[in-house]
């Protein structure tokens, strides 16, 4: 089978590999009909996670079960399935809370030896461990593209809000307006948010999310802070999402939020950071930090993509062949595309 590998950071290739075998009795191998190229696989493209030379790399697929351990049961040889973007092993003590993104034996596909030693899913063919946990069921008529978000991106956004118990009613503000808080906004107007405030500097971003029904504001060309206490009677937003992941996009998370709110910081935030803590602290907020437990959602995006109230498809600006990787890459590191699809 070929597959997507990185050759060095800055190069990816194409190897032909051999079909994966199930193993265990609780792996499947899924003929990858659809992949995604996901800022995370940017980190790995430079050399910040780092991954092995001829490693495969992606994480985000939809295809259809080739082949099913005997332990596997919620799938089944010849269905049409999504995957999470991670495995979790539904035994240790953080599964039993339902915490599957700090599983102990947590492996997530395409990040290297050192994330879990698993393979990825740009690829024609996918060994899937803890199949049960892993895959889903596509829901008859969802569209490979839309299926794709909900193991990752739209499963990220939705935790963002549903983390930090955004209710019916609240208002909310999301920094950053990438593929993961462009979710955000439309998960948070999918739980009833009364208002969105959607910050970025990039004007087709701040277009998508105002066709999505939030409020756009521009971060440099107007004053965020301004507006969002403008709009609250000065009180300032009940959650923000921080999609950044930044010590100054959580400055401003930590600035926008009212007292007694709430920031979620789903960006992935690096190293030492200078944080605005007295005021954090002198607003009563609340901080929840942390990678999406996207297993635990799982099903709730795909209900709700499903049924029309969350609709990841205008965040697909490419569809590429799995043989224009390179490109691909190339194309995605420039930021010209918010997210592409390749194709065997
Ligand atoms: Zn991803
Ligand atoms: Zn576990």
């Amino acid at each position: 089978m070929r597959a997507v590998t990185l050759q060095a950071p800055g190069e990816v290739g194409i190897e032909e590999k051999p079909d994966p075998e199930i193993g265990a009795a609780d792996e499947a191998v899924v003929r990858v009909e659809a992949s995604g190229i996901c800022g995370s696989d940017l980190h790995i493209f430079h050399g910040r996670v780092p991954v092995e030379p001829g490693f495969t790399i992606g994480h985000e697929f939809v295809g259809t079960v080739l082949a099913a351990g005997d332990d596997v049961e919620r799938v089944s040889v010849g269905d049409r399935v999504l995957g999470c973007f991670h495995t979790a092993c539904a035994t240790c003590a953080a599964c039993v809370r339902s915490d599957y993104h700090r599983c102990e034996r947590g492996r997530i596909f395409g990040h290297g030896s050192r994330l879990g030693d698993l393979q990825g899913a740009q690829a024609e063919q996918l060994l899937v461990p803890r199949a049960n946990l892993t895959l889903r069921q596509v829901p008859e008529g969802m569209s490979d593209e839309a299926a794709l978000f909900a193991g990752d991106v739209m499963g990220t956004g939705y935790h963002a809000v549903a983390h930090v118990g955004m209710r019916a009613g609240d208002t909310v503000a999301v920094l950053g307006l990438g593929p993961v808080g462009l979710c955000a906004v439309q998960a948070a107007l999918a739980g009833g948010a009364v208002r969105v405030f959607a910050i970025d500097s990039v004007e087709q971003r701040l277009e998508m999310a105002r066709q999505f029904g939030a409020t756009p504001v521009h971060l440099t060309e107007e004053e965020p802070k301004r507006v969002v206490r403008a709009a609250t009677e000065s009180r300032g937003v009940d959650v923000v999402v921080d999609a950044v992941g930044d010590p100054a996009p959580l400055a401003m998370a930590i600035s926008l939020a009212r007292d007694a709110g709430t920031v979620s910081g789903i960006g992935a935030y690096a190293g030492v950071g200078e944080t605005p803590l007295g005021l954090a602290w002198l607003k009563g907020l609340t901080l929840r930090l942390g990678l999406a437990n996207v297993i635990a959602h799982v099903d709730r995006v795909l209900a709700l993509i499903d049924a029309g109230k969350l609709d990841p498809a205008p965040l697909v600006t490419h569809h590429m062949k799995l043989d224009e990787a390179a490109e691909a890459y190339a194309i995605y590191d420039r930021r010209e595309a918010l997210k592409i699809v390749l194709t065997p």
